[in-house]
């Protein structure tokens, strides 16, 4: 399997804070699911928008397939990678069936007329949010994790390789957590769709990731698999919580300690 994102040596600071990420190197493989968690502040954000081209880091470099991702045209780009960010906010009314349809925007033709293909994937993604529902309702007039899903369905249309997504169950009750993890894990072992989910629950990363990375304070402190990475230890040092791991058969849960 070959790599499809490589950081090497990347660095970024705003210019209006003192944070910056450090000496970032990360290899991920085609296929992979990967989480990566942290405290708030730690950079997984910023992480991920150096990841998907959004930010460009002043030092070092990003490639997608080997290529620079900054090199590769937007239009491209938003065909085989698609980041479904923090808090996004839509003021304007776009009903969800719009919103999703957006994610179809790379695809049509410069008319932008949307062919049968394009309906039907948008109808699939809106499926598989269980959102369907919704179709003719105004983003501005559902609840968080509603408008939440529909967010992961147009990232869905867009048929990405890759997929990022940040912390993007947050709003959601467990019930529709759990299904959006199961929903990634079927694209990731059915279509070989790339994973990274930044999180900051420990637990639902620990059923589905099969890699994890922890940052603390803009660099990365441990990668790996999950039971090297969710230690009382690394915990400790990362998020200064007390935990206890029970060891699972194929996982390990992790309990706090409060
Ligand atoms: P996380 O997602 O892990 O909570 P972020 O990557 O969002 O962390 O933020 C890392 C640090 O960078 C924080 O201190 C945050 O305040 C700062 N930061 C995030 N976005 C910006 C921005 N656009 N401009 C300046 N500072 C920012
Ligand atoms: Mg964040």
């Amino acid at each position: 399997m070959s790599e499809v994102i490589e950081l090497e040596q990347v660095t970024f600071g705003y210019k209006d804070n003192g944070f910056s990420l450090r000496e970032i190197n990360l290899k991920i493989k085609e296929g992979k699911f990967l989480s990566i968690l942290g405290p708030n502040g730690s950079g997984k954000s910023t992480l991920l928008k150096i990841i998907s081209g959004q930010l460009q880091p002043s030092k070092g470099f990003v490639k997608f397939k080997g290529k620079e991702i900054s090199e590769i045209p937007p239009k491209e780009r938003a065909k085989r990678l698609a980041l479904v960010s923090q808090n996004t906010t839509i003021v304007y009314p776009f009903t969800v069936y719009e919103i999703v349809a957006m994610g179809r925007t790379p695809y049509l033709n410069f008319l932008g007329y949307e062919k049968k293909k394009d309906s039907e994937v948008v109808h699939y993604a809106l499926q598989q949010m269980g959102i369907e529902h919704l179709a003719g309702k105004s983003i501005t007039r559902i609840s968080g994790g509603e408008a939440q899903r529909a967010f992961i369905a147009r990232a869905l249309a867009q048929e990405p390789e890759v997929i990022l997504l940040d912390e993007a169950n947050a709003h959601l009750d467990v019930k529709h957590q759990i299904s959006i993890y199961k929903t990634l894990k079927e694209l990731n072992e059915q279509k070989g769709i790339t994973v990274v989910f930044v999180s900051h629950d420990f637990n639902l990363p620990a059923r589905f990731a099969e890699r994890i990375l922890l940052l603390k304070e803009g660099r990365i402190f441990k990668d790996g698999t999950i039971k090297n990475i969710l230690t009382q230890g690394n915990i400790k040092t990362v998020f200064d919580v007390n935990s206890e791991i029970l060891q699972r058969e194929n996982s390990i849960d992790v309990l706090l300690r409060v």
